[in-house]
C-alpha cells in the first residue's frame, strides 16, 4: 500500500541529495574531525561547510552555531545554559503552548525554586504581547517562546517579542524547531534574537542532529561537558553524518524556500477547503492568516480523533491527533486546551502537515477518502443526536 505522508511535523523523510553527500562518512570517510591526521582533518573540513550552510539558512555568522543531537538538547541547553550564566535572576517565561522541550525543562526548574511565568494564549493561539511587557522585569532572566506551533502552525510575532526583550537587557530564545526551512530567518537582522533552535528531521535531515543560533556575546554555561568540539560549547564526538546531511538539507531549503512554500501551501489548502466543504461540523484550530504554509489543524466535532486516525491509516494515510493517551484515557492537546478549544472539538483533532514531497494526486486521494470516514464515525458516534 502507498504511504500518503501528511506528517511532516513529526518527522521528515531525508532529502535524498542529504543521504547521498552522508554516505562516504560511514566506511570510508570515518576519521574523527578532532584528530590531528589528515585522514580526521577531511571530516572537520566538511562540517565547516556545513556549518556555513546552516549559517547561510539562519542568517548568521557560522560561529553563532553550534551543534546538538536534537532539537530538544538545543532548547535544554538555551534554557538551563542561560540560567547558569545569570545565577542572580530567577524568573524565566514562556507560553503555555510551548513543546514539552521547553515546557518541562520550565517547570522542572519551578520545582527547583525559578520563577516560572507560563503566559496564555487567544482562541487562535496568539500572544498578548502587552501581558508579556508587564511580566518582564528585574529578575526576568530569560524568555522563551516558540517561533511557531508544531499543533497549529500559528506563527509567534518572534521580532515584536525580540525587540521588548533587547529594549528591557533580556535574554530571548525561541525554538524555531517548526519555523527553520519554511520562514526566512534573517537573523543578523533581528539582533533581539539570542538562542534559537534547530532540529535536522524537520527538515529533511536525518533524527539525531540539532542546530542551537547563540548570538555573538551571550552569555551561555555550556550544558554538556567533556571535550573541546564546538569550541568548548557543546562537548561530544559530533554525529558527522548528521551535520553534513543538516549542512545539505539547510542548503536546500536556502535555495528553494519560497517556490516550495507556495506549492505545499496550495496544497494545504486544497486538502482543507475540501475537508470543511464536504465534512459538516468541522473548524480549523490555529491562526490561519499566520500559519506555517504546510499545517493544518482540522477538529471534527463528535468524533475520536484517533478513531479517524486508525481508519485513515487503513488507507496509508498518516497524520497526527491533537489527543494524547495518558493512563488509559484521550487527553486532548494542551495547546488546544490553551485556545481554549471546546472540549468535544479538541478530542476530534487531527493534524496534517504537507511537505515539498507531497504531490497534488495525495491531496485528491485524501480528499476522496476522509469525507466518508468522517461520515462513517458519525453514525457510530454517540454525541451526534439522531
Ligand atoms: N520543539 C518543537 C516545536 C517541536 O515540534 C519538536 C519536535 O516535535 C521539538 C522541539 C523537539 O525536537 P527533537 O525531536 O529534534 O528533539
Amino acid at each position: 500500500m502507498k504511504v500518503v505522508y501528511f506528517d511532516n511535523n513529526a518527522t521528515t523523510r531525508v532529502a535524498e541529495e542529504a543521504l547521498e553527500e552522508i554516505k562516504p562518512y560511514f566506511c570510508e570517510l570515518y576519521g574523527n574531525p578532532s584528530s590531528m591526521h589528515t585522514f580526521g582533518g577531511q571530516v572537520g573540513r566538511k562540517i565547516r561547510e556545513a556549518r556555513e550552510k546552516v549559517a547561510a539558512l539562519l542568517g548568521c555568522d557560522p560561529s553563532e552555531v553550534i551543534f546538538t543531537g536534537c532539537g530538544t538538547e538545543s532548547d535544554n541547553t538555551a534554557i538551563n545554559g542561560t540560567l547558569a550564566a545569570l545565577p542572580d535572576r530567577r524568573k524565566i517565561i514562556t507560553s503555555r503552548v510551548e513543546h514539552p522541550a521547553v515546557l518541562q525543562v520550565c517547570r522542572e526548574l519551578e520545582n527547583r525554586g525559578y520563577t516560572v511565568v507560563e503566559m496564555g494564549v487567544d482562541k487562535k493561539g496568539r500572544l498578548d504581547m502587552d501581558q508579556l511587557e508587564e511580566q518582564i522585569d528585574d529578575d526576568t532572566a530569560l524568555v522563551t517562546i516558540m517561533y511557531a506551533n508544531n499543533e497549529t502552525g500559528t506563527i509567534f510575532p518572534v521580532s515584536k517579542i525580540a525587540k521588548l526583550t533587547e529594549s528591557k537587557g533580556v535574554v530571548f530564545h525561541t525554538d524555531a524547531v517548526q519555523a527553520v526551512g519554511k520562514i526566512p530567518m534573517n537573523l543578523s537582522e533581528r539582533p533581539g534574537i539570542d538562542l534559537l533552535s534547530i532540529s535536522g528531521h524537520k527538515l529533511h535531515a536525518p533524527k539525531g542532529v540539532g542546530a542551537l543560533f547563540v548570538r555573538k556575546g551571550t552569555r551561555l554555561t555550556p550544558y554538556m561537558l567533556g571535550g573541546h568540539q564546538e569550541g568548548g560549547r557543546r562537548a561530544g564526538t559530533e554525529n558527522v553524518p548528521g551535520i553534513i546531511g543538516l549542512g545539505k538539507a539547510c542548503e536546500i531549503a536556502a535555495e528553494n524556500m519560497a517556490e516550495e512554500n507556495n506549492k505545499v501551501k496550495n496544497l494545504r489548502d486544497k486538502l482543507e477547503k475540501a475537508i470543511l466543504n464536504k465534512c459538516p461540523d468541522c473548524m480549523v484550530n490555529g491562526d490561519t492568516k499566520n500559519r506555517l504554509p504546510n499545517t493544518s489543524n482540522i477538529s471534527f466535532e463528535f468524533i475520536e480523533g484517533e478513531a479517524i486516525l486508525l481508519m485513515l491509516d487503513k488507507f496509508g494515510i498518516c497524520a497526527s491527533s491533537g489527543s494524547a493517551c495518558t493512563s488509559g484515557s484521550l487527553e486532548p492537546s494542551h495547546v488546544l486546551r490553551a485556545m481554549g478549544v471546546p472540549f468535544t472539538a479538541a478530542h476530534g483533532s487531527i493534524r496534517f502537515s504537507l511537505s515539498r514531497y507531497n504531490t497534488e494526486e495525495e491531496i485528491d486521494f485524501a480528499i476522496e477518502k476522509i469525507p466518508p470516514v468522517i461520515d462513517r464515525l458519525r453514525q457510530l458516534s454517540p454525541f451526534v443526536a439522531e
